[in-house]
């Protein structure tokens, strides 16, 4: 589905920016010594801070602000030296301390840039509003029970990143690229592990429709997405409720609206009417965090090669093309293993090997590239095998197969399974004579003009060489034989 929905009254577009949760990755909470660890014990891991004991006072977890400074670096923003810690007050059974540690009228970072890759290889810049930090809540349970809600602090405490975009995405194939691209730069820089089905990042999504060229429509809010398939259909399913609702006299109301994945539509959750009054204001437990300029700096050393940067230089020094640049990026692992195994190979055979037959093969039997049997080294010793003629490129299949069934090396299966390429010409010559003697018929019909039997021809010698006669040298000699 394209950005633009053809309703009655002509076209509408959508327009869609997204406010992404992301937990930052790091050992103990934002203000608390407290783990963090997914899948513990319920409140194994809470601290007197995390329960907002009486008196508890909350300590600035250094390692967080660094985690979101680089990350602020890696969304090429503006990095602010002073921000504020300040308390969004709202009551709710997950939230032990009656507000939030949020910052809200001064984040640690403001305006960038993401560069999203659209479907048809186009590129386009999306804003980036701010990147600010916060805690995390905890979780209410309500279905251990009959008549009892528990409560896991576990998650309480725990450091996000709140990272807003500009209402620059049109329709749900761009809302899918910036969250897929998003993803991409938080793992690469180790700040957040991007896992949507464990919380650890989690998008709102607001969309609203206009008449291209008017001004931004009033939008809903849609809370609950946790796939990048449920974004795209949770736009796909509100825009056309817009568009629906406004063709039938109807006005949309601003509100927060839930995705139900299971029956496929949202529905309101509040309107703005009911929206909190956080009351908002400065922590009086933390100071303004100051950070200095050398301390930015410092981190930017820190960041590594980012996927965008990646792309290009994997397009510039290996000669390929933006698919495959952009397949083998897409993953941190998957391109040092690319890098590994193309090492003095030939870099395109080597793409298309990592590509088409390790991820396919792998994707097949439900493997991650960590769990591969063939290591980068023994993929890149295949493709030298084929680029020196030890065996042809279909030979190498079969030999890829059994390196995938028994992680041996390449050189042992061809010598074990003797499938080395036959080059000698005495050899290839006398297959040839014989294909040659036992096809009159078709040779007959060749020389009368039947130019297509070539490949016949060349079949049956293949075939009769076991796969293993060199099929440059076998359509030469059939053609000197042929022609003669
Ligand atoms: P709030 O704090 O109430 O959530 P913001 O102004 O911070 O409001 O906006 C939140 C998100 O909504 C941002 O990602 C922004 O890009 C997006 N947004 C704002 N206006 C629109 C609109 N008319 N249509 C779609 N998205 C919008
Ligand atoms: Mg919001």
């Amino acid at each position: 589905m394209s950005a633009i929905i053809k309703g009655e009254t002509g076209d509408w577009e959508i327009v869609i920016g997204m406010e992404v949760h992301a937990q930052i990755t790091a050992q103990s909470k934002l203000f608390s010594g407290a783990a963090t660890d997914f899948g513990s014990a319920p409140n194994s891991q809470v601290s007197l801070v995390d329960a907002a004991m009486p008196g508890m006072l909350p300590v600035l977890n250094e390692y967080c602000v660094e985690q979101a400074v680089r990350t602020g670096l890696g969304l090429n923003a503006q990095v602010n030296l002073h921000s504020v810690f300040e308390r969004k007050n709202y009551f709710y059974p997950d939230l032990p301390q009656g507000y939030q540690i949020s910052q809200f009228l001064h984040p640690i970072i403001g305006k960038g840039i993401i560069e999203i890759d659209l479907p048809n290889g186009e590129t386009k810049e999306i804003g980036i509003t701010r990147l600010h930090m916060e805690q995390d809540a905890g979780k209410s349970i309500h279905d251990q029970h009959p008549t009892k809600s528990f409560v896991d602090l576990n998650r309480s405490g725990c450091a996000l990143m709140e990272i807003v975009s500009e209402p620059d995405l049109r329709g749900p194939e761009e809302a899918c690229a910036y969250l897929t691209k998003l993803r991409m730069i938080l793992r690469y820089l180790e700040t957040c592990d991007g896992n949507l089905e464990e919380g650890s990042m989690r998008a709102d999504v607001n969309v609203s429709v206009r008449k291209p060229g008017d001004e931004l429509g009033t939008r809903c809010e849609i809370k609950n997405v946790n796939s990048i398939k449920a974004v795209q259909m949770a736009i796909e399913y509100e825009s056309v409720r817009q568009v629906e609702l406004i063709e039938n006299g109807g006005k949309v109301k601003q509100e927060t609206r839930l995705w139900d994945n299971a029956k496929g539509e949202t529905r309101s959750m509040r309107s703005k009417e009911e929206a909190h009054d956080y009351r908002y204001f400065p922590d009086p437990d933390l100071l303004p965090l100051i950070i200095e300029q050398s301390f930015v700096d410092q981190l930017k050393q820190t960041l590594p090669e980012l996927p965008d940067q990646k792309k290009h230089r994997f397009m510039e020094s290996y000669g390929l093309g933006i698919y495959d640049a952009t397949v083998l990026i897409m993953e941190r692992s998957r391109a040092d293993y690319y890098e590994e195994a193309a090492q003095n190979r030939d870099p395109k055979i080597t793409a298309n090997w990592v590509i088409n037959e390790l991820l396919g093969g792998l994707n097949k039997d439900g493997k991650t590239l960590d769990e591969s049997p063939v290591s980068a080294k023994q993929l890149g010793e295949l493709v030298g095998l084929i680029s020196d003629k030890t065996i042809s490129g279909k030979i190498a299949k079969d030999v890829f197969a059994e390196m995938m069934a028994s992680g041996k090396n390449p050189a042992a299966i061809v010598d074990e399974k003797g499938l080395k390429q036959v080059t000698d010409t005495g050899a290839i010559e006398k297959i040839v004579d014989e294909v040659i003697a036992e096809n009159p018929d078709n040779v007959a019909a060749y020389k009368g003009g039947k130019d297509k039997l070539f490949g016949f021809f060349v079949g049956q010698v293949l075939k009769k060489s076991g796969g293993k006669a060199n099929p440059d040298m076998v359509n030469e000699l059939l053609k000197q034989k042929l022609d003669q």
